[in-house]
């Protein structure tokens, strides 16, 4: 009993006896890296979706010029929005980032995240990363799962191969031959997949969140909340904090696009992706596959 401050063996706890342990660091997310030509990946674990914003960070650019200018960032979506008269409709007041592209956008514009882990080959080093996407090419290698001549895609690579064409990336993913996983890449997946971190990356966010992270993106949007007369979340664990969303039906109501067409935008109509069963292969023609992170 003497030395019981000494002598435990609880991970979390430090014994006063031991070495000072390094400071804990917040481990950067192992985004995979898309580059033109050839990627290389096979999916090893489920995947994860949630609602995000493609941010502008100067609102003054002219649109088209959005990816080019790399004034996009992702913020998670808080909004809540309910069935009215057959049209999904937006509360105002429940997704900051919805207030201010209802006043600068003249309607919300959201879309779907995708997020799995995979083993990324590259210059033949292995390693695991977390390949964030967008609807098209998620659903491209939906279909290769459920196409039986593939199947669960943990059982063969797939080539991404990225191209530039007229501005626009193309993305054509290839499935490999069957190959299971050979002992070392198994050995990866076991000591570098972590479904904790897609969980964290698609857990909601509430406003107050959603806010915050609309504060790395733009300067002034405290004042320029102010000016548009949007209110500023509360911090839901604060003392005040009751945030009350705005009644619904007194909305103005914004043309807001049922889901699956709000899941896309509107330059993406076009870009369905398709498996052809003779060639084999996905063509993905998208110019949002490169979602910047977001400060969670
Ligand atoms: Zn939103």
């Amino acid at each position: 009993m003497a030395n019981e401050l000494a002598t435990t063996n609880s991970a979390s706890v430090i014994n006063w006896t031991d070495p000072t342990p390094e400071k804990s660091e917040r481990k950067p997310i192992p985004y995979l890296k898309k580059e033109d030509g050839d990627n290389i990946m096979r999916v090893v674990t489920p995947a994860v979706k949630w609602r995000a914003h493609s941010m502008r960070k100067d609102p003054t650019l002219p649109e088209e010029e959005d990816f080019k200018k790399q004034n996009l960032k992702d913020v998670h979506c808080s909004g809540v929005y309910t069935w009215i008269n057959k049209v999904l409709t937006y509360q105002p007041g429940t997704c900051p980032c919805c207030d201010l592209e209802l006043i600068e956008r003249g309607k919300p514009k959201t879309g779907e995240r995708y997020a799995f882990g995979v083993l990324s080959t590259k210059q033949n080093q292995t390693s695991y990363k977390i390949n964030q996407c967008s609807w098209s090419e998620f659903d491209s290698i939906k279909k290769f799962s459920l196409n039986p001549d593939y199947g669960d895609p943990s059982t063969y690579e797939l080539n991404l191969m990225r191209s530039k064409n007229k501005g626009k990336t193309v993305t054509t993913i290839m499935p490999r031959p069957k190959r299971p996983m050979n002992a070392s890449e198994q050995a990866i997946v076991d000591s570098d997949a972590d479904q904790a971190i897609l969980d964290k990356m698609a857990a909601p966010r509430n406003a107050w969140q959603v806010f915050n992270q609309m504060t790395y993106v733009r300067k002034d949007l405290k004042e320029l909340f102010e000016q548009y007369g949007l209110t500023i979340p509360a911090n839901p664990r604060g003392e005040d904090a009751t945030p009350a969303p705005a009644p619904v039906a007194q909305v103005a109501a914004p043309k807001v696009t049922p889901v699956a067409a709000a899941a896309k935008p509107a330059a993406k109509a076009a870009a369905k992706p398709t498996v052809s069963s003779k060639t084999q292969v996905a063509v993905v023609e998208d110019d949002g596959e490169d979602f910047p992170p977001y400060d969670a």
